[in-house]
């Protein structure tokens, strides 16, 4: 199902505030997390006024040490369909487990399968019941079959409203970055499959600084959007400070994508 043979134009998904796939660009970017309802309205207005017409945020965070903020729960997912709603945007949040599957669809537009999550496949299962749009990320170790079975995992179910997202993977040299961005990954998915094709530079890059930088790259090798991490105090941030932009960096990123996007 997920095979460019079967499907040979570019999947468009529309959502209530975005078009995706094809020529049409997307950003989606705000905060890693919900932390306030307050942050995530401010968030959400910045990035909308750089373009963005999706709105991210974590209340369910897979955090590497158990000790870590875990998210805000469903006060998170509340406070993140307020914001949306009030902004005219769309919502997309990150689902951890099948037992929160009705309570997360119950709040977003569009859900999110995070890398550690990739090959979860009571997840994808249950996401493929569903008739909403999934944004699929590459596992961190994982091959491009490794994805596009994945996918497929969702499209079997008969949800075929899927993207697929490039956050970088390891290698044997990741002491600078968090993850290596896999630029050629996403020219060779888009051959393989229908499915629009999103890159995620802030987890790729896991600092600020080499953001942008990683962002153009993908745009340049034809990424149809771009997931971004923005924060107005990235030093205080709940999670993952170190890789996100401010909103005014944010914007200026946009302006340059939105240049390389012209003209590719
Ligand atoms: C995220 O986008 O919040 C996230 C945890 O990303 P990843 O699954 O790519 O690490």
């Amino acid at each position: 199902v997920s095979s460019r043979d079967f499907h040979p134009n570019d999947s468009i998904i529309k959502t209530n505030h975005s078009i995706i796939g094809g020529n049409h660009f997307i950003f989606m970017a705000g905060p890693d997390s919900i932390e306030s309802a307050e942050h995530v309205l401010e968030m959400g207005r910045q990035v909308k006024a750089a373009g963005a017409t999706i709105l991210r945020g974590g209340a369910f965070k897979p955090r590497t040490s158990p000790y870590s903020f875990q998210g805000n729960g469903e006060v998170g997912l509340k406070a993140h369909r307020a914001a949306a709603d009030e902004l005219g945007m769309d919502m997309i949040t990150e689902i951890l487990d099948t037992r929160d599957v009705d309570l997360v669809d119950s709040y977003t537009d569009i859900f999110q399968v995070g890398t550690r999550n990739m090959q979860n496949f009571a997840l994808l299962k249950a996401l493929g019941q569903k008739r909403k749009p999934v944004v699929l990320k590459r596992g961190m170790s994982a091959t491009i079959d490794d994805l596009l079975n994945a996918a497929e995992y969702i499209a079997a179910g008969g949800n075929t409203q899927i993207m697929l997202m490039e956050r970088g993977i390891r290698t044997y040299d990741n002491k600078y970055t968090r993850n290596t961005i896999d630029v050629s990954a996403i020219p060779v998915l888009q051959s393989l499959t229908h499915y629009p094709v999103i890159a995620d530079a802030s987890h790729a890059a896991g600092v600020a600084k080499f953001v942008t930088p990683l962002a153009l790259a993908a745009t340049a090798a034809g990424s149809q959007g771009l997931m971004t991490e923005i924060h107005d105090d990235p030093e205080h941030a709940f999670v993952d400070g170190a890789q996100a932009l401010t909103p005014e960096a944010f914007s200026q990123l946009a302006d340059k994508v939105r240049k390389i996007h012209d003209i590719v």
